[in-house]
């Protein structure tokens, strides 16, 4: 456990900011009438954005549960995931005395991938106590994958964020006995500029999950995007708020982070992937080659997009050590006579999803 370098319990609480509503007209959300709130929580600037935001709106912090899901599994693949992120996940749960729950796919994106005749894995997850859950699995389709997910809007040919998120997230809710009964909703961190895909999204729906009108269920599941309409700066605006120490990738020069091989990598993230974890590039370089598809099909592969890249200036030795260790090792809260500082990816390299 961190020990908190500022009382995060005496910090006012603050009326929603008009600025920060989704755009289109949405059926208003009464934010305070929930029992528990679920937060897909990456480590990425979104969802720390998300968390801090239910904070400052008033949201009983007790109410609060983080959700990360882990793209790799827990099986011994590292073909995706950053080493360090799940402890970064961890140390900020425990930093503001929220629980946090691990979920994953058997094998996460690498079994999945290399699915030949065979059917989708189970999923796992985390349960109150610590027993973990498995659920699945028995009677999907046997289907062959082979290729990396491709680069599109469409979560079918990108199955990555169905399969190794969503559709996760969505089984263990489904399967969890103790959300029956009430009011909960599901928090995650898509904001409309990202895209015009991410654009399109309501900032507020009913879940997949939700089955209010099940008289045996009667699991009430919204779905809210505090973020969707707030612009990058008011995202680091909130970090900055709160001293919040970015994850390493930030300061390394990622915009973006989930992945650190994240299939939508620009020429020059490929550059930085392969100087940062070069086991991890020649894994992804070496699918690629077996699979004779590559994640750019039009575009040749991430060995060719690293030689056309270069490596953000900013990596170094120290950050590399951080980002690569599966121990996390800094404060969450800036130490005070720290100066916060916009990272070096903030509002550049924003390769990620459609
Ligand atoms: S971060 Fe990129 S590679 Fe990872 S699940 Fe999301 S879209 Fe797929």
């Amino acid at each position: 456990m961190h020990q908190l370098s500022l009382d995060i319990f005496d910090t006012p609480t603050v009326e929603p900011d008009e600025d920060q509503a989704g755009g289109a007209a949405q059926e208003p959300i009464d934010l305070l009438s929930y029992g528990t709130y679920i937060v897909a929580f990456s480590g990425g600037k979104d969802s720390v954005g998300c968390v801090l935001n239910l904070i400052e709106s008033g949201v009983p912090r007790e109410r609060i549960e983080l959700w990360h899901h882990e793209v790799d599994g827990r099986e011994g693949s590292h073909l995706m995931d950053w080493p360090c992120t799940a402890a970064y996940c961890q140390a900020f749960a425990d930093t503001f005395r929220l629980p946090i729950f691990f979920s994953w796919r058997i094998g996460g994106f690498e079994r999945e991938m290399l699915r030949e005749g065979t059917p989708t894995a189970p999923v796992r997850f985390e349960l109150p106590g610590g027993e973990v859950r498995q659920v699945g699995g028995e009677r999907g389709a046997p289907g062959t994958r082979r290729r990396f997910p491709q680069l599109s809007g469409s979560l079918t040919t990108r199955w990555c964020s169905a399969y190794l998120k969503i559709d996760v997230m969505a089984a263990a809710i489904r399967n969890q006995e103790r959300l029956r009964g009430q009011r909960v909703l599901v928090v995650t961190g898509e904001r409309a500029e990202e895209s015009t895909c991410r654009a399109n999204y309501a900032s507020f729906e009913p879940h997949r999950t939700d089955k209010r009108e099940s008289p045996t269920l009667a699991r009430h599941i919204d779905h809210y995007r505090p973020v969707h309409g707030w612009s990058e700066q008011q995202v680091w605006d909130i970090l900055a708020r709160w001293r919040i120490n970015p994850h390493p990738a930030y300061r390394m020069g990622w915009g973006r982070v989930s992945c650190a091989g994240c299939i939508f990598g620009g020429d020059d993230q490929w550059s930085s992937v392969r100087v940062v974890n070069p086991a991890q590039f020649g894994q992804i370089a070496h699918h690629e080659q077996a699979f004779g598809c590559t994640i750019r099909r039009a575009r040749t592969t991430v060995g060719h997009a690293a030689d056309h890249g270069t490596p953000y200036p900013t990596i170094t030795p120290a950050l590399v050590a951080e980002a690569l260790d599966p121990r996390w090792n800094e404060p969450i809260f800036l130490p005070p006579g720290v100066p916060w500082m916009l990272p070096a990816g903030a509002f550049g390299d924003h390769a990620g999803p459609m």
